[in-house]
């Protein structure tokens, strides 16, 4: 078994530090009557400011993985664990140096459009993962309740049930198998 790529990330370039969860949600709006962005546009038509806000920052894009390896060709299976990169800040599940992550973490991904069909280890909560799959946002994601605390009350987010890789030991000793992972 070995270790995958440990950090991908949905929630796009950022001008300013941590995401969402300390700063106060400002979808963008539609007007009056008008379905919102993510029913009315795919993925490829949304600007910036909508690509980033589908992220719902419940963290499990930053949680480690594991990979079997190949067999006959074939890609190794990937376990997931509840270790999370040493930049998740457990509490917010927001990155603690978004804007300079890289300088810590190299392998954290940033998701396109394009690549979302690729991106198998996408949990099945993910917004990015439910739109490219013609489905719905749910009742928790921020975007339609208009807090973002409903993904941490709804129990999708890491919040209360993760360690941080400074803490955890060897990563084997995590391997969980979450419904919503
Ligand atoms: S560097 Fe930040 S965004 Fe990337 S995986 Fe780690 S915590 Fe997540
Ligand atoms: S898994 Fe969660 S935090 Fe990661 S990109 Fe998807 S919605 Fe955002």
């Amino acid at each position: 078994m070995s270790e995958t790529s440990s950090a991908p990330t949905g929630r796009g370039p950022k001008s300013s530090a941590p995401p969402e969860a300390a700063a106060p949600l400002t979808p963008p709006s539609a007007p009056s009557g008008e379905l919102p962005f993510w029913k009315r546009k795919s993925l490829e038509e949304m600007d910036r400011d909508e690509w980033e806000s589908l992220c719902d920052g419940c963290g499990k894009c930053c949680l480690h993985k594991l990979q079997d390896e190949d067999e006959d060709g074939e890609p190794g299976e990937i376990h997931n664990t509840n270790v999370a990169c040493r930049l998740l800040d457990l509490g917010s599940c927001q990155c603690s140096d978004y804007p300079n992550r890289w300088d810590f973490v190299p392998d954290c991904v940033q998701l396109f459009p394009q690549f979302i069909e690729t991106a198998v280890w996408l949990p099945t909560t993910c917004a990015y993962r439910l739109l490219h799959e013609g489905k719905d946002l749910a009742w928790w994601h921020p975007l339609v309740s208009g807090s973002a605390e409903t993904i941490h009350e709804a129990g999708i987010s890491v919040r209360g049930r993760v360690i941080s890789e400074r803490k955890a030991g060897p990563l084997d000793h995590h391997i969980v198998d979450w419904p919503d992972l």
